[in-house]
Parts: structure tokens; sequence; C-alpha cells
């Protein structure tokens, strides 16, 4: 029986990693569950899967949630501390990194600190700090699995090992990370300055939280997953291929130098990756549909147009740069992001501004985490200032 700590219970890998876990009582158990504020939300979850501890963040709502769960066993704790005590408490097996945004880095670092094997999906944590949070999973041994779907592919396609120590002397010849344009692969560019909030969120194949759902209207959530991918598997931007592929069937594949190409399939569907990160190296049963390819029909692959989305040029860019050039492009895509949610910016602003902020923030060394906090928070004033005056 596996213990599992949920950061981020509330969220859209939250519920697919509970579905999982609702599907398997006889292999794990939910030690912690942890929220920001939705406070009827996480009250539900525990009265289903009564943990031993659920955490939320703000504090008012961690108040009402204890009086709320008067009658239950679970013990509810608040802010930082919280996430980091459940996050590294011995009793845990596994902790799932489902926090959306920079804020995850702190309570998912404390989990790798404790050597844990943890089921990352909050990759603006390894965009922001990737060398320290790599060198750390090394030092401590903890167990990295990867949950986004394309990095689970690449993970699936690689020989073991590959997490790590990187795929040198493995014959690998490049990484191809497919995409599927989001929403707004077929829109004339002459309308992109109208486009809303809502049709930004409104993912063809996907069903995620309002923070992803923009960064793949604006194809940075491939950006960011450039940067994934080259800290996972320890390789060079230029090893990764970026290839649109609209049906979102073939996750992401891996070129070997013999000539063979190893792509992993299935429905777009996060509960697929999940549950192969929980049970690596068994299988067990998803819930997901197994895939028909005869109703497929066809899989179509294209380049991406930079025009389209000049958010990828950006990270290729922040990475060239290193540094502390990541957590800057992760802070100011964040505070555009939210911006441009609530209509205080256009979405083709998102793009311009992230990139105003990059070219007046000249890159320092990221050798320890107070210098990545610092150019975070840096980085975050700076883009709403310029979002007041100029973008
Ligand atoms: P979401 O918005 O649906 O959920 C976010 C979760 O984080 C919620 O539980 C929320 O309570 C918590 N949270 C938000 N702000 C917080 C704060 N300040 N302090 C503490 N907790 C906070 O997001 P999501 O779509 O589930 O994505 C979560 C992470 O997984 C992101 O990093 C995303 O990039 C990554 N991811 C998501 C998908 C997907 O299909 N949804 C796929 C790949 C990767
Ligand atoms: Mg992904």
């Amino acid at each position: 029986m596996k213990q599992i700590t949920l950061l981020g219970a509330t969220g859209s890998i939250g519920q697919s990693t509970l579905d999982i876990v609702a599907l398997h009582p006889d292999l794990y158990r939910v030690y912690a569950l942890t929220a920001n504020s939705s406070r009827k939300k996480m009250e539900a979850l525990c009265r289903r899967f009564t943990p031993r501890f659920a955490v939320m963040s703000d504090a008012a709502s961690a108040a009402e949630l204890q009086q709320a769960l008067a009658d239950l066993p679970t013990e509810v704790l608040a802010g930082e501390e919280g996430l980091a005590q459940v996050a590294a408490a011995a009793e845990v097996d596994v902790v799932v990194a489902a926090i959306v945004g920079s804020v995850g880095l702190m309570p998912t670092l404390a989990a790798v600190r404790a050597g844990k094997r943890i089921l990352l999906a909050n990759k603006e944590s390894l965009v922001m700090a990737g060398a320290l949070f790599m060198d750390e999973v090394r030092r401590h041994e903890a167990e990295l699995l990867p949950v986004d779907s394309e990095h689970n592919a690449i993970f699936q396609c690689l020989p073991p090992g590959a997490i790590g120590q990187g795929v040198a002397d493995k014959g690998v010849r490049k990484v191809i990370l497919t995409g599927s344009g989001g929403p707004f692969l077929d829109v004339d560019l002459a309308d992109f300055d109208e486009l809303s909030p809502e049709q930004a969120c409104a993912h063809p194949n996907w069903d995620m939280g309002p923070k992803i759902s923009v960064d793949s209207a604006t194809m940075m959530n491939k950006g960011l997953e450039l940067i994934e991918a080259c800290w996972l598997f320890s390789i060079d931007h230029q090893d990764v291929e970026i290839l649109l592929h609209r049906q979102s069937i073939i996750h992401s594949m891996v070129s070997y130098d013999d000539g063979s190409v190893i792509a992993q399939l299935g429905n777009p569907d996060m509960r697929t990756p999940i549950a192969n990160a929980l049970a690596w190296p068994e299988r067990i049963n998803s819930g997901v549909e197994p895939l028909d390819l005869s109703q497929v029909g066809r899989l179509d692959f294209t380049l991406a147009d930079d025009r389209r989305y000049p958010c990828l040029a950006l990270a290729r860019q922040a990475w060239r740069q290193g540094g502390d050039s990541m957590a800057v492009l992760n802070a100011a895509n964040e505070v555009a992001v939210a911006l441009f949610l609530q209509r205080k910016i256009r979405f083709t602003e998102i793009s311009r501004l992230i990139n105003e902020v990059m070219e007046r923030t000249a890159s320092g060394p990221a050798n320890d985490l107070n210098a990545i906090l610092e150019a975070d928070s840096r980085a975050r004033d700076l883009a709403v200032e310029l979002s007041r005056t100029r973008i």
C-alpha cells in the first residue's frame, strides 16, 4: 500500500490522480491533500478520501475547513509550512506535484529533499530552477517521474535511467516533442488581437486548468516543455524538435541513430501518464478508453510557425542564455497570463510583455535558491510595471 501526498488536489491533475486512486484502493491511500483556497471542493475530497492531513495555503480557508471537518479524523494545516510538512513526511511514498506555477517549487523541493518518488506535473518548478532541482534529485536519490504527457512519453521511449543521468551514449539522435498547436492553430493571424480568455481556454483535445490552457494557446507551454525536457533528460535545446500534431495521439517520440523512431501513443487523457508514473515499472488500469486508431483515421504533422507562436523562440532564447533567464521567462509568463485572464491585456500582448521583461533583465547566475527567487520576484514586478505603462 503506497501513501500519497497530492499537492494541488483540487485542480485538473489532482482530479485525474484521485480518479486513478479511487480505482485502486488496494494499492494507494491518500495521506494528504492540498489546495490554495477552494474550501468547498477540499471538504468534498476529504469526505471521500479521509486523508490524514488537509492543507490549505490560504489561512482563512484552512480555519473554515477545520470547522467543516470537525467530525473527521483529518487534521487541517495551513500555509507553506503545512505544504512542506506533508511533502516530506516519513509515512509518504509518493508526492504528486500538481500545484500550478512557481508556488509549486518549494513544496516540490521539500519532497525531493526527503528522497520521495515525485510525480512531476508542476513543470514551472523545473523551468525556473532546473539545475538546482536536478542536483537535489541526484543528491537525495529522489525518484523523479514526469507526468507531463510529452515527458512521460519520452520517458517511456528511452532506456531506463535517463532521468538525471542523461542520454549520452544511448544512441539518441533527437527528442521530438509533439504539440497540438492549441485552439488557435487555424485562426487567422489578423484576428489574434481580439482573442478572449474563453476562446484560449477551450482546448480542442485536453481539459486543463486555465493557466496551462492559455500557455497551450500561445504555445509557451511547449516552450516550457522544451526547457523541462532539457533538464529532465540532460539534453541541449538543439536536440529537441517541436512538431505540431493536431490530433494529440502521439504524445512525443525519440529518434535514434540507427533510424528507429519510438513513439508513445494514447488517447489524450492525463490519467494515462499519471497511472504510468504512479505504478512504474508496473502497469495499472487508468480508466482511459483504449486507443482505436481506426477511429482516429489519420495523424498529421507540421512544423510550428514562429509568427503564430512567438513564445517558442522566447523559451529557446531563455535556455540559451541560461542562469536565471528561465526563472525570468517563467515569472513574466505567469504575470502575463494572469493579466490576460483578467482581461487587462490582449492575447498578443502576452508574448510582447515577456519579451520586454527579458530584454530589460540582465541574465545572472542561478547558483542558489535565493538568486532564483529574487529573479522571479524582480521579473514579476517589472512585468506588472510594464503592463501599466507600455507593451
Ligand atoms: P489547475 O489550475 O487545475 O489546479 C491547480 C492546483 O494548484 C489547484 O489544486 C490549486 O488549489 C493549487 N494552487 C493554485 N495556486 C496555489 C497557491 N498559490 N498555493 C497553493 N496551491 C495553489 O491546474 P492544472 O491544470 O491541474 O495544472 C497543475 C500543474 O500541472 C501545472 O503546473 C501544469 O502546467 C501541469 N500540467 C497540467 C496538465 C493538465 O492536463 N491539466 C498537463 C501537464 C502538466
Ligand atoms: Mg504537456
